[in-house]
C-alpha cells in the first residue's frame, strides 16, 4: 500500500487522525478479503465484456464492499478490544467522505461525472462503512445485489 496516501489524506484532504488511517488500511484489508473470496476475480472477469460505464458500476460495488468490510473490522475490533476513542468514527466518516468520487472529481476538475465513478460517492462510502460498523456480518455486506 502507498503510505504517501496516508500523508496526503491528512495534508491535502483534511482527513486527520489515527482512525482515518485505520479506515484506509482496513479498506485495503477488505480488498484482500474480497480477493480470498474470489469476488475481485469475478468482477475483473467481466471487465472485457462490459462497457467502461458498466464496469465502473461494478467497480463502485467492489469498492463500497471494501468500505463495508472496513466498518465490519471496526465493529469487531471494538467488540473484542474496545479500541474506539471519542471522535474515531467521525474520523473514519471524514476520511470516507474525503475519498468519495464526487469530492475528488470536484477537486480535480471542478465538476462531477457519476458515470465515471469507480469508488462511490462520499455519501455512499460513509453509508457502507457505517453499515458494516453497525451490522458486523458478511451477510449484510452484499453491495452487488
Ligand atoms: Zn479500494
Amino acid at each position: 500500500m502507498d503510505l504517501n496516501f496516508l500523508r496526503d489524506l491528512r495534508r491535502d484532504y483534511g482527513a486527520a487522525g489515527d482512525f482515518a488511517m485505520a479506515y484506509v488500511i482496513a479498506h485495503e484489508v477488505g480488498h484482500h478479503i474480497q480477493h480470498l473470496n474470489g469476488i475481485t476475480e469475478k468482477v475483473y472477469a467481466k471487465k472485457n465484456k462490459l462497457s467502461k460505464k458498466e464496469f465502473n458500476k461494478l467497480s463502485v460495488k467492489l469498492e463500497l464492499q471494501a468500505d463495508y468490510l472496513a466498518g465490519m473490522w471496526a465493529h469487531h475490533a471494538q467488540k473484542m478490544k474496545n479500541i474506539l476513542e471519542e471522535g474515531d468514527i467521525q474520523e473514519a466518516i471524514e476520511a470516507a467522505s474525503a475519498v468519495g468520487d464526487d469530492r475528488l472529481q470536484k477537486k480535480a476538475q471542478g465538476y462531477v461525472v457519476p458515470d465515471a465513478f469507480t469508488h462511490g460517492s462520499s455519501k455512499q462510502r460513509i453509508a457502507w462503512f457505517l453499515k458494516g460498523f453497525k451490522q458486523g456480518t458478511f451477510a449484510a455486506g452484499n453491495t452487488f445485489k
